[in-house]
């Protein structure tokens, strides 16, 4: 019988959303479900795992696992996968995954599939799609033969199930041998700009070109505090060293799907659009009222953001404080 192993990201002491999904997922399947948690407090965040749906969580906490490094990493995922005989692996397409699931994938000769869409199992064997061309069409894939099949998911896609706080599970430390590494992260230091993860932010105020300059993207923080939602951009502004690249939204930045994403001063070329138009809501506000972005949009709001952001960020506070 399959079974599946999640593998779970985790940020600020918590399991990221996305992994929450998989494993909702992965309990919607009716397979046993694992967990595969690595990094130092790996086994206090197995409990989390175990109100999601994992019966059983692998868990590696060594400090040598606190910055992500492949080579190391793709040893404890090797041994995990190994110790639980899965046959399948989820994890969420982040720029983690999509660097260490290739490599793993080759090492133990199984099929991967990445950036899906949708996940459904049937008989015991998950389907998937994902999107194609910059999003104009999407491809159905199937899995052959018998070898591990590793599926990368976008993150808010899928719902997340009710925790059940009461449940537990076993948890089995990994211990990988030590190794002769060809590289060593030595200091990861994040964006101080970015407080959630574009990927799994669930509103993101993006801003573009129309901002004139690096210092009204102030503007866009104080919308984004008000609503509790995260700052993107534009390649734009991102090439003129306005904002990081880490907040890029487009084609060659990150792929997000949030409840609202609200596009400031943006126009809407076809590469952002590759990268947000899987968000359920979309507000644009725009001057030019041929701007493509209002093809897209739920909402669209033509005038200047100058003068419509304060207003919108006036009239949420009132709200939402
Ligand atoms: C291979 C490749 C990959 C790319 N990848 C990406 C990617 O990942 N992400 C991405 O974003 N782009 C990407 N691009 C770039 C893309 O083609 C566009 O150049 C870019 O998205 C434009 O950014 P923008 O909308 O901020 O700027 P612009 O196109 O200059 O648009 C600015 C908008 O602001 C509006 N505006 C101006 N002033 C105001 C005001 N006061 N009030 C309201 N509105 C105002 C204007 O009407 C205009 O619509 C890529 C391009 C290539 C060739």
């Amino acid at each position: 019988m399959s079974n599946v192993i999640v593998f779970c990201e985790h940020q600020n002491g918590n399991l990221k959303k996305g992994a929450l999904e998989l494993l909702s997922a992965a309990r919607g399947s009716g397979l046993p479900v694992s967990a595969l948690v690595i990094g130092p407090g790996a086994n206090e965040l197995a409990k989390q795992a175990f109100q999601f749906g994992a019966t059983k969580a692998f868990t590696c906490e060594s400090k040598d696992f606190a910055a992500y490094n492949s080579e190391l990493y793709a040893s404890v995922v090797e041994r995990a996968i190994k110790n639980s005989g899965a046959s399948i692996l989820l994890a969420s397409s982040s720029m983690l995954a999509r660097d260490l699931f290739p490599r793993l994938a080759a090492r133990v000769g199984g099929g991967l599939v990445s950036d899906c869409t949708e996940l459904a199992f049937a008989g015991g064997a998950p389907r998937v799609r994902k999107p194609l061309y910059s999003g104009k069409c999407t491809a159905g894939v199937e899995f052959k033969g018998s070898g591990l099949k590793i599926i990368l998911m976008r993150p808010n896609q899928l719902p997340v199930a009710n925790p059940d706080s009461g449940k537990t599970g076993e948890i089995v430390p990994l211990d990988v041998a030590p190794m002769d590494l060809k590289t060593l992260v030595k200091e990861v230091v994040r964006g101080a700009s970015e407080k959630l993860d574009l990927t799994e932010a669930n509103i993101i105020v993006s801003g573009g070109r129309g901002l004139k300059e690096k210092e009204n993207f102030k503007l866009l923080e104080e919308l984004a505090d008000v609503l509790g939602a995260t700052v993107g951009a534009s390649r734009a502004v991102v090439d003129s060293g306005w904002v990081p690249h880490g907040m890029q939204v487009g084609q060659t930045g990150k792929t997000v799907a949030p409840t609202l994403y609200i596009a400031v001063g943006i126009s809407g070329a076809i590469q952002h659009l590759a990268g947000m138009t899987g968000s359920k809501v979309i507000v644009a506000i725009n001057k030019d009222p041929e701007a493509p972005i209002f093809q897209k949009a739920t909402y669209g709001i033509v005038g200047d953001l100058f003068e419509v952001v304060p207003v919108l960020t006036k009239e949420f506070r009132k709200v939402l404080q």
